[in-house]
């Protein structure tokens, strides 16, 4: 079997010209990045604002195990699919960040028979969004460290100092450092950290805004400080937030791609989905409702996170409804929910899968709470057997689900047809009646409550007295009109990694809360969320390389 890479480079590609035709785009709505990139200006959506919207169809998972169980893989075979039945179909897509690109979990543009190409590029620098983002948020904390220097006319806490500086890479030694250092000249020293740039709230904000009027009014929002009498600094009051929308007047606009098999993709934006809400930007997934019948999207981790966050965040600030949830379940990560540990994936084990389906269940038991139908989809591997096939295949009859087999990762397109039609057919006959979890007006203890009790199964949520000294303060800033944004981990329905499968009886412990006041949500975290990651013993940067004819080998 060739690599992704080595599959990827063997497609000969469309002119994005070609692709940008195909959609209906005109010539001047496209801004070319090379041959095979481009961005689309916002001509194209005032000349169709009027036109009637295709179907939502989210891609979200099971519970994965670390090495990811195929949604984007699966968004992209799925749009290659809808093709194949005659379907005119658009893909919309989170980009990559170069952190994971370089640590333990390679590319994030699908793999096998089902990428969004040219992955290199997408992979690497694309069209520069991560680096204007970065230079956006680097610009804000510029600023304010130089109205320290300059005399602090607003009287800013150096201690209590909440933007952070980013950077797009996993480096664990700028987690914590001391700026200002050498003098008067120098600045003024203080404690400061590093985040991942898709950990920024500029990148929440970048994939929420609708216009530049709100991104510029969403980033003079962002509450960068507190005074010494703790009163709230917002980059608005340091006059920030013209010059970084500045920077992002190219990045605000969608990126056109393709996959393997020319089915156009947007790719943009790419939050974290623990700490934002992870997924691709409302103006991407707008464009792609008017630009085709199906707009295919994914959101990040397991439904728990990605797709409430999808739901009660996204779809909630942009008016957005889905009508149909893909979730996808691999025998692997069922056997994983069984207890069975990462290294023995690989080997058949009936029981374990049995005992571990019961988290299939709870997701799509789940997605049916928000009203929107679902179709299940088995991401085949070639060590799965027919034995554990069968044990999905059981499940989902006695769950009443409709569901089918997906082998794009090694069939592309042809490998999905069958998830495209059971997708189809379910949109034509189930109506989705979509509404999120919790009210917009509920207090923001009562909305994490409604997502613990009903999407993680928790028996109770408890604060931490930092969490209620955080809440009091978040709520005199307005938070209780905010949507929440759960960080916690990937790995369980609930805050605790190592319980797998469906817990019950457990209490969800939110230790601190956060305003994210321009992105316009509340993070509350149920456990240490790293967001700045570290490269692990082995980088994959390691085996990625680049030869004398600037081809690039062994990305994954
Ligand atoms: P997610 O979006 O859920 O994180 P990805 O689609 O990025 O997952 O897939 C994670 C990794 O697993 C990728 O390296 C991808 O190539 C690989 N993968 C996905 N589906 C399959 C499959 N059916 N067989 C083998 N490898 C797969
Ligand atoms: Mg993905």
């Amino acid at each position: 079997m060739l690599t992704d890479i080595e599959i990827a480079q063997s497609v000969e590609l469309k002119p994005i010209k070609e692709i940008g035709e195909k959609l209906g785009l005109l010539e001047e709505e496209l801004e070319f990045y090379g041959r095979y990139k481009a961005k689309i200006s916002d001509k194209a959506m005032s000349r169709l604002k009027d036109r009637r919207d295709g179907k939502l169809i989210l891609v979200t998972a099971i519970n994965p195990t670390p090495a990811g169980e195929g949604k984007t893989t699966t968004t992209a075979g799925l749009g290659q699919a809808m093709a194949k039945i005659g379907k005119n179909a658009i893909i919309a897509l989170r980009e990559p960040s170069l952190g994971p690109v370089f640590g333990i979990k390679g590319g994030a543009a699908g793999g096998g028979y089902a990428q969004v190409l040219p992955m290199e590029d997408i992979n690497l620098h694309f069209t520069g969004d991560m680096h204007a983002i970065t230079s956006a948020n680097n610009l804000c904390c510029a600023m304010l460290d130089n109205h320290l220097q300059q005399g602090n006319p607003l009287g800013i806490d150096p201690r209590r100092i909440l933007i952070k500086r980013c950077l797009d890479m996993n480096d664990r030694a700028l987690r914590n450092v001391i700026v200002g250092l050498g003098g008067k000249i120098n600045g003024v020293p203080r404690e400061d950290n590093f985040i991942i740039t898709v950990a920024s709230e500029v990148m929440a904000i970048l994939c929420l805004a609708k216009d530049t009027v709100d991104l510029k009014e969403r980033l003079g929002n962002i509450l960068i400080a507190y005074d010494y009498e703790g009163k709230p600094v917002y980059a608005r009051d340091i006059k920030a937030q013209g010059a970084m929308a500045a920077l992002l007047r190219d990045a605000i606009n969608p990126n056109l791609v393709q996959t393997i098999e020319g089915t156009p993709a947007i790719m943009h934006g790419g939050p974290f989905a623990n700490i934002a809400h992870g997924c691709n930007s409302v103006r991407a997934t707008r464009l792609a409702l008017k630009l085709a019948d199906y707009c295919i999207t994914e959101a990040g981790f397991g439904s728990d996170l990605g797709a409430e966050k999808f739901m009660d965040i996204k779809c909630r600030m942009a008016g957005l409804a889905p009508d149909c949830v893909v979730v996808v379940a691999t025998v692997r990560a069922l056997k994983y929910n069984g207890g069975v540990p990462k290294a023995e994936l690989s080997t058949e084990n009936v029981e374990a899968l049995k005992k571990g389906i019961v988290n299939l269940k709870a997701h799509v038991e789940n997605m049916h709470k928000f009203g929107v139908p679902v179709v299940v989809a088995i991401n085949r591997f070639g060590t799965d057997t027919d034995a554990e096939l069968g044990v999905i295949d059981s499940c989902c009859r006695e769950l009443g689900v409709s569901y089918a087999l997906s082998e794009v990762f090694g069939k592309g397109g042809e490998g999905g047809m069958e998830l495209a039609k059971t997708v189809c057919d379910v949109i034509d006959c189930k109506k989705s009646k979509f509404a999120p979890i919790y009210p917009d007006d509920a207090p923001v203890e009562e909305k994490i409550n409604d997502i613990a009790s009903k999407i993680y199964g928790a028996a109770g949520v408890a604060f931490t007295n930092q969490a209620n000294k955080s809440l009091k303060e978040i709520k005199a800033l307005g938070g209780d009109k905010m949507p929440v944004c759960i960080a916690k981990t990937q790995y369980s329905l609930s805050d605790d990694p190592t319980l797998l499968g469906r817990p019950t009886g457990f209490t969800v412990t939110i230790r601190d809360l956060k305003l994210s006041s321009g992105a316009g949500f509340v993070v509350a975290y149920a456990g240490d969320i790293m967001t700045m990651p570290g490269l692990p013993k082995v980088p994959a940067a390691e085996k990625i390389d680049v030869d004398d004819n600037a081809v690039i080998h062994g990305l994954f």
